[in-house]
């Protein structure tokens, strides 16, 4: 019998799931489960400086992610995106450790991509040949190449405002795109129905264990990148929070392994305030999030107004010292222009909210000039024009 390199198990009451199935989520909770390897194990064996030194990519942390034989591996090349300093908006800002991780030079120009890939090439390993999403639309993007990249078939549900070269990228793809009258929550019913009806694997945030499992491999790279020294804030556009949860528990792991200390960076959760249900619910000190409303902002990627890991984002904000705010979408475009025009690098509506928080956050004394700040550019703005 072969044995799976981890566990899987829900963090909230704590059952395991059968890692050699697919599997989506715990049922009795209504939460995402989680990949559990054995670290103690790894300390033993896994060597930082021996993955340092190997070829570039997202695939460098093989026995960290949940792939069994490298061979399965689908890559378009994801991860190892550059940690840019931002001297001239840094010095404006009198911030001299002000970094920009650049999240737009992966394939299909979003961070998308690192979840999808590890996604896909697991759902394919134990045996899935076609895949559903509902998509605010670069995680449909993202499963439309991964999965014709896999030789199957993929079912793309978006909403029909969706950008057009988002639009445009799945249909190049082959994939099957369904272009749906509402938000993302209403293309997620149509999208569950659909994948009941036909027997799809669902791909939907967090619905399955392993999206999030790609996108931590962006706090092992910012370690790594830091000399093992985590900086003292991240500051991350959040839609459904994958990435900040999946950093989080890269942390922990890395502490497991020994690779780190026990010091965190304070996790900054921007939301657009046309569609801020995660700033809400910090900010009432509430355990769940409730759904927002007509919801509406120019950041695509931020139009979700139900957070189905709502407990893991709103611990890892607490647990970190880390705060939530929103902030509109003129302050989005301001701060998209200058990282543009001043720093040459043009940032997704999404990925220029961080910068955008930042001047908010040093404004009322939050952040210090002296601390060592990472700010997420999570896609390319050239997919929004
Ligand atoms: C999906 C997306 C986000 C939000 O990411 P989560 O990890 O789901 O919070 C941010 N920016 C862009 C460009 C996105 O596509
Ligand atoms: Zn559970």
């Amino acid at each position: 019998m072969t044995r799976e390199t981890y566990t899987l198990i829900c963090p909230e009451c704590g059952a395991h799931f059968d890692p050699t199935q697919p599997q989506s989520y715990c049922r009795s909770c209504n939460s995402p489960i989680l990949a559990k390897y054995d670290l103690t194990a790894f300390s033993r064996s896994l060597d930082r400086d021996e993955i340092s030194a190997r070829p570039r990519g997202m695939w460098r942390w093989r026995e960290l992610l949940p792939v069994q034989n490298h061979s399965n591996v689908i890559t378009l090349g994801e991860g190892d995106t550059p940690l840019l300093r931002l001297e001239k908006i840094g010095s404006n800002l009198r911030c001299s450790n002000l970094f920009v991780k650049d999240e737009a030079l992966n394939p299909t120009g979003t961070f998308k991509a690192r979840g999808m890939a590890t996604a896909v090439s697991r759902a394919v390993e134990l045996g899935i040949r076609e895949f559903v999403i509902p998509t605010a639309g670069n995680a449909g993007g993202a499963l439309a190449f991964y999965a014709g990249r896999a030789g199957c078939k993929a079912h793309v549900y978006m909403p029909s405002d969706t950008p057009v070269p988002i639009q445009t990228e799945v249909k190049m793809s082959g994939a099957d795109l369904h272009l749906i009258d509402g938000l993302i929550s209403d293309a997620a019913r149509i999208a569950a129905a659909a994948a009941a009806e036909h027997g799809w694997f669902d791909v939907s945030t967090f619905k399955e264990p392993y999206r999030v499992e790609g996108k931590k491999i962006m706090g092992y790279e910012i370690a790594e990148s830091m000399e093992w020294k985590l900086p003292d804030v991240i500051i991350y556009p959040t839609g459904g929070g994958t990435g900040l949860v999946g950093m989080w528990k890269a942390f922990d792991e890395m502490e497991a392994l020994g690779w780190i200390d026990s010091r965190r960076p304070r996790m900054v959760t921007v939301q657009s305030n046309g569609c801020a249900p995660v700033v809400r619910a910090f900010q009432h000190r509430a355990e769940r999030v409730e759904f927002w409303q007509n919801a509406s902002t120019i950041a695509a990627g931020l139009r979700v107004p139900a957070v189905f890991a709502d407990r893991l984002v709103l611990r890892c904000l607490r647990q970190s010292s880390g705060t939530a705010i929103s902030v509109t979408d003129e302050e989005i475009l301001t701060s998209q222009r200058e990282l543009a025009a001043m720093e040459g690098i043009w940032a997704a509506p999404e990925g220029a909210a961080p910068l955008a928080a930042l001047k908010y956050l040093l404004k009322i004394g939050w952040c210090h000039s002296d601390e060592k700040i990472v700010l997420f550019n999570t896609g390319s703005g050239l997919k929004y024009i």
